[in-house]
């Protein structure tokens, strides 16, 4: 399966990081990171995983709806 973030669009909430912290880890630019997470160009991040994990939670609590799991 595949984790992506539309990372441009982070408004730095934080939510992700609360939900999922196994994943997700803010930056010191104010954005979130998806740990591990390749980037893709166009601003946008993926993670291959076995098993998505807490992500199942993210993608309904990111307030800008950019985290996407299939
Ligand atoms: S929940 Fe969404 S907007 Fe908030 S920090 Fe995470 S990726 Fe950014």
């Amino acid at each position: 399966m595949k984790i992506t973030q539309e990372r441009e669009k982070c408004i730095g909430c934080g939510t992700c990081v609360a939900v999922c912290p196994d994943f997700w880890v803010m930056n010191e630019d104010g954005k979130a990171d998806l740990k591990g997470a390749k980037d893709v160009g166009n601003g946008i991040f993926e993670l291959e995983v076995d098993d998505v994990g807490c992500n199942k939670d993210v993608v309904s609590a990111c307030p800008v709806q950019i985290i996407h799991v299939k």
